[in-house]
């Protein structure tokens, strides 16, 4: 059975002092609800304040994105082992890094590998565009996106990563996918991919989130179905009541 995973991206929001309140008030209510794993990812600059917070926690942080190398010339990014002193998890490929930031399945796949070098454990996003929704392309694009982004990977490493299917027509929009096509892509089009690189085993193993204007409305939902192990929040893990409830949803 995969424990069910509820992980909020904050993206570029809140200062440390923000985050710190933020937490203060989802904290207690998170920490009570021990069959999920609970993550929140702040940004780089409130990592330090909110790792004090969480230790001794059941609640997890991680990282919205690192880069590949350890160290050297590279202003203003983050290498992995700085990422690592303070997270346990690390969010990569999101679409608006892949929209805005030129991030590729090349770039992804080398980010995993760097990830799992120190520890992390990724959060690997795949999604298609609208277009490519309309257009029926929806299994070509996650297969390419899973089949480039994580490749090389041993078994031990896979079974132990996160998928976070987002569709990027469903991310901040408040349209979310149907659960069952949302399902639907989970069971049939991400999990037979992960089986041919992995084997079945490994496959099953592995938690596949959905992420794309998820709330406390609609959470129950997506985890009442069979390949739907958890969610990526954005918006609504910004608001510590809803986060709560989200969390809570997933319990099976
Ligand atoms: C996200 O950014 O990963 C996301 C799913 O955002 P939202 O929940 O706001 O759609």
């Amino acid at each position: 059975m995969r424990k069910p995973i509820v992980a909020g991206n904050w993206k570029m929001n809140k200062t440390a002092e923000q985050a710190r309140s933020l937490v203060a008030e989802m904290l207690p209510g998170l920490d009570k609800v021990e069959a999920v794993e609970r993550v929140i990812c702040p940004p780089f600059t409130s990592l330090a304040p909110i790792a004090a917070m969480l230790a001794g926690s059941g609640v997890g942080l991680g990282a919205q994105n690192l880069h590949w190398e350890e160290k050297g010339a590279y202003t203003g990014e983050v290498a992995p082992s700085m990422v690592k002193e303070l997270c346990a998890y690390v969010i990569l490929g999101h679409s608006e890094r892949r929209a805005y930031f030129g991030e590729t399945d090349e770039t992804v796949n080398k980010k995993v590998h760097a990830a799992f070098a120190v520890g992390l454990t990724p959060i690997v996003c795949v999604g298609e565009t609208l277009a490519e929704n309309e257009a029926g392309e929806t299994q070509a694009v996650v297969s390419r996106q899973i089949k480039e982004g994580l490749k090389g990977l041993s078994k031990e490493q896979a079974s132990t990563l996160v998928v976070a299917y987002e569709p990027i027509w469903a991310i901040g929009t408040g349209k979310a996918a149907s659960s069952a096509d949302a399902n639907k892509v989970h069971k049939e089009y991400i999990r037979p991919v992960l089986a041919e690189m992995y084997g079945q085993e490994v496959a099953d193993a592995i938690r596949i989130q959905y992420g794309g204007s998820v709330n406390a409305a609609n959470a129950a939902e997506f985890f009442g179905m069979s390949d739907i192990d958890g969610a990526l929040v954005g918006g609504a893990s910004l608001k510590a009541p809803d986060f709560i409830k989200i969390v809570e949803a997933a319990v099976k």
